[in-house]
């Protein structure tokens, strides 16, 4: 069911206008937002099927037809992020005159709750895959030519397979190919490949599926989901990354994106929960981040340490927590975000509650 706006916020509704050249077609969505950006556009052109979606605030415009004539696999997206103009310039197959744009589907020029729309599947090529630990992979997907699609900080995306001939679906956080070793030149998105950074699970039924995925096979990739403000980042003194296992994932685009983009941050911490040594992810890597910045500082905790490990031990505690989680001064502004597994994720919400920390101040990543 699709909810009609009420009339105060109808004049805000996105709305959209087309033309054509010998070779060209553009598409102009009017979004009447002024911070736009590529984050909050989907484009995706398939065979003669385009599908448009513009994010504003909590809701959603969507520019769905069939064309009227088979387009080039490329395409171009172009947004004027102050006016809320965002472009989508087609290439005609063949140089003729279109009557029209195409016939209207489903959801053509609606304007609903974002949580309502549902989720759309694009077909993403595996180009690579290398081994992160003992069962951990990073999986390099290729998006079409014809889409365009960003996983803005701290949004997952949903992996579809067919399994038995079963549909199954499961969340993965997309990563990037590397910490932000070099601060001149982070590494950024290039807009055509996302990386994951998976588990395997020797009885996992999704995993052992994906981990049987050859190079050049696809996969479906659904447009991205979350709730994670990169504004909370923004103004905070000190940030604290509390992950356990894979609850890593969503802290490298925001490490990168604090270390490299947040003026205000005096500390950044990771306090890092992992079961042994061989478990912990980019473990070089985050070293080498805290020689590089010194602002940035990790701390390994293990519950199930061989007996030579001198670091700490134990799991998720209000006295690890009342540790390791301080603020650099009296009144400083503070972000502490929590990714693992739930009840390491609620056990942790709940100490840092009863430690003083207020809902605001604190961010879980959940599904
Ligand atoms: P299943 O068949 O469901 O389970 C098989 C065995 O795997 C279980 O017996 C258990 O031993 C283990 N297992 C499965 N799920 C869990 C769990 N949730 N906690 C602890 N043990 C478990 N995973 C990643 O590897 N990388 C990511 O980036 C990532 N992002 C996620 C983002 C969100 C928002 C959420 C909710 C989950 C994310 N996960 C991520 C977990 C992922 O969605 C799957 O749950 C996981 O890959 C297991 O799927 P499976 O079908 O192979 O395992
Ligand atoms: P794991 O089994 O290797 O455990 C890692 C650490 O988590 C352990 O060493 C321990 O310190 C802690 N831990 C585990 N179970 C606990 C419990 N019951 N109570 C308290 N602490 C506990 O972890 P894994 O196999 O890498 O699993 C990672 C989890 O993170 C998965 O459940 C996955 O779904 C979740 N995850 C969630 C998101 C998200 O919601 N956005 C993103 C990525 C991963």
């Amino acid at each position: 069911e699709k909810k009609v706006l009420d009339a105060s916020a109808r004049d805000l509704t996105p709305s959209y206008d087309w033309f054509q050249t010998d070779s060209l077609i553009t598409i102009v969505i009017y979004t009447k937002q002024k911070d736009m950006n590529a984050e909050l556009v989907i484009v995706d052109c398939q065979d003669k099927r385009l599908r448009g979606e513009i994010i504003v605030d909590d809701h959603s415009y969507l520019v769905e037809v069939d064309l009227d004539h088979a387009v080039q696999e490329d395409m171009a997206v172009n947004i004027a992020e102050k006016v809320g103009k965002v472009e989508i310039i087609l290439k005609k197959k063949d140089n003729i005159h279109w009557k029209m744009l195409g016939q209207a589907l489903e959801g053509h020029n609606t304007f609903i709750k974002h949580t309502e729309r549902g989720l759309f599947y694009r077909k993403c090529k595996l180009v690579s895959k290398t081994e992160v630990t003992h069962d951990t992979k990073l999986l390099c997907l290729m998006l079409p030519r014809s889409t365009h699609l960003r996983v803005p900080i701290g949004q997952h995306v949903y992996l579809k397979q067919t399994i038995a001939g079963t549909e199954v679906v499961k969340p993965y956080t997309p990563v990037l190919p590397f910490l932000p070793l070099d601060l001149k030149e982070p590494p950024r998105h290039d807009g055509a490949h996302l990386y994951l950074m998976i588990k395997i699970y020797s009885c996992g039924l999704f995993t052992q599926a994906l981990d049987h995925l050859q190079i050049g096979d696809s996969i479906s990739v659904s447009n991205p989901e979350g709730n994670f403000k990169k504004s909370q980042v923004q103004t905070s003194e000190d940030l604290f990354l509390l992950a356990a296992g894979t609850g890593f994932t969503p802290m490298v685009k925001l490490l990168n994106f604090a270390l490299t983009e947040v003026g205000c941050l005096r500390t950044v911490r990771l306090i890092f929960f992992n079961k042994t040594e061989d478990d912990i992810l980019w473990r070089n890597q985050l070293e080498q981040l805290a020689l590089k910045d010194e602002r940035f500082e990790f701390q390994f905790i293990l519950s199930q340490p061989t007996k030579d490990w001198v670091g700490k031990q134990g799991k998720i505690s209000s006295s690890l927590l009342s540790e390791f989680v301080k603020r650099s001064r009296k009144d400083s502004k503070v972000l502490i975000c929590i990714c693992g597994p739930t009840p390491f994720t609620e056990q942790g919400v709940q100490y840092l509650k009863d430690l003083g920390y207020s809902q605001e101040e604190i961010h879980a990543f959940t599904a």
